[in-house]
């Protein structure tokens, strides 16, 4: 055989092994006849792959009283607890590390400064930090890859950075270079697409198949599930909603641009203008507290006018682009996640508002904002990451390969 049709050979393998897993994954506890009925695959060629996934213990079969009486019926159901990774959010000078397993129960967790450095030092630095964090979390348990989440733009599929705020990783293949130095499978992503994709496999949208996380922190970010998967251009990120322009004669944003979604309704956007009122005079019952978002929330909510004020206006923009985002893309569920929702009672209704008026009638129904269950885990991306390549066939046919 050629090389071209070795890889096919290979292709063919993963894409069979990964329908068959998702099968059970979704479907379990799934007899192997009705695997091959739903997978169009030959019996035997299911049978062969379910003898791959038991050896490596990522299914396990279960007994019991088939529906017709008399014989004993096996099914099969897949196994997570045993496998691990590792989560890491490599966020503006900062490392968040999180041990889970594809269970999603988490065995450690870890937050360090990380200063900016040069490429270098920067690769250096993170392999030791993750090595050290596996010896020290892991032990005895078996990690099957590392998934590394980023604020910025990745292609993920080429596992490569293209921009990142703090760090100097533009162009850098850093799925393969980390994966080099861990000798485990690195898989990368921006960190709100993958937090989307967290919250449809374990979270608030996992009863629909498009949904729409819209995150408000440090900048303003969404990701968009159509499908089930993350919708993307070429593997590219995609939905830079925060750079959704606004107002014309609006401040300037760091994209370059004035007047984005972004400069208006970002926490640090919120908190100056509280700061630009309270120093103009404006009576308010944060005059002499320290300004935080919580600090704006809670006085908001206690009818503080100048708190409310700011809350309201902050939502109905952020109701304006939302409703562009309905328009687009249809989403079952819009998810919201910040500091925001803090002050849910204020802001949702009027975001909620925004969208039913600025929206096609037929793509809203009820209530379409409600919040995501992950509004703190910053690396619960990392985990959808890798349950993405699990499912996808990618690592999946790694743990297959591997020796039991
Ligand atoms: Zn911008």
């Amino acid at each position: 055989m050629t090389r071209g049709q070795i890889a096919n050979v290979d292709l063919v393998k993963q894409v069979n092994s990964s329908a068959v897993y998702r099968l059970i994954d979704s479907r379990g506890p799934i007899s192997r006849v009705r695997i091959a009925e739903l997978s169009h695959l030959a019996p035997a060629s299911v049978t062969k792959i379910t003898r791959a996934l038991l050896e490596q213990g990522l299914i396990r079969e279960l007994e019991h009283q088939a529906s017709t009486g008399g014989r004993r019926a096996i099914s099969l159901t897949t196994v997570t607890q045993p496998f691990h990774l590792v989560a890491v959010k490599l966020g503006r000078e900062e490392l968040q590390l999180t041990l889970y397993n594809l269970s999603g129960q988490e065995h450690g967790r870890q937050v360090l400064p990380f200063p900016r450095r040069e490429l270098d030092n920067l690769m250096a630095a993170l392999h030791r930090h993750i090595a050290d964090f596996i010896q020290r979390h892991a032990g005895e348990r078996r990690v099957v890859a590392i998934a590394v989440v980023m604020p910025g733009l990745t292609d993920a599929q080429a596992g490569r950075v293209i921009y990142h705020p703090s760090y100097p990783l533009a162009g850098v293949a850093l799925a393969e270079r980390l994966g080099a130095l861990l000798g485990l499978p690195v898989f990368i992503g921006n960190d709100i697409r993958a937090q989307a994709l967290a919250e449809h496999y374990f979270g608030a949208s996992q009863d629909c198949l498009d949904s729409v996380l819209v995150s408000v922190h440090h900048g303003v970010g969404a990701g968009i599930i159509t499908e089930g998967r993350i919708f993307k251009s070429q593997g590219r990120d995609v939905a830079e909603i925060g750079h959704i322009h606004m107002d014309p004669l609006g401040e300037r944003c760091d994209c370059g641009n004035v007047g984005c979604l972004e400069t208006m309704v970002a926490d640090a956007a919120l908190l100056r203008q509280a700061e630009r009122m309270l120093a103009q005079g404006y009576q308010s019952c944060l005059a002499g507290e320290a300004l935080t978002m919580s600090a704006l929330c809670r006085a908001a909510l206690a009818e503080d006018r100048l708190a409310v004020n700011i809350l309201r206006q902050a939502a109905e923009r952020l109701g304006q682009a939302l409703a562009i985002v309905v328009n687009l893309f249809n989403p079952q569920r819009v998810l919201l996640s910040g500091a925001l929702c803090e002050a849910e009672e204020l802001v949702f209704p009027i975001i909620n508002r925004a969208i039913t008026h600025q929206s096609l009638p037929g793509f809203h129904q009820g209530q379409p904002i409600i919040r995501a269950r992950f509004q703190h885990d910053q690396t619960i991306g990392g985990l959808a990451l890798v349950k993405r390549a699990l499912l996808e066939g990618e690592l999946l046919q790694r743990i297959l390969e591997q020796k039991s």
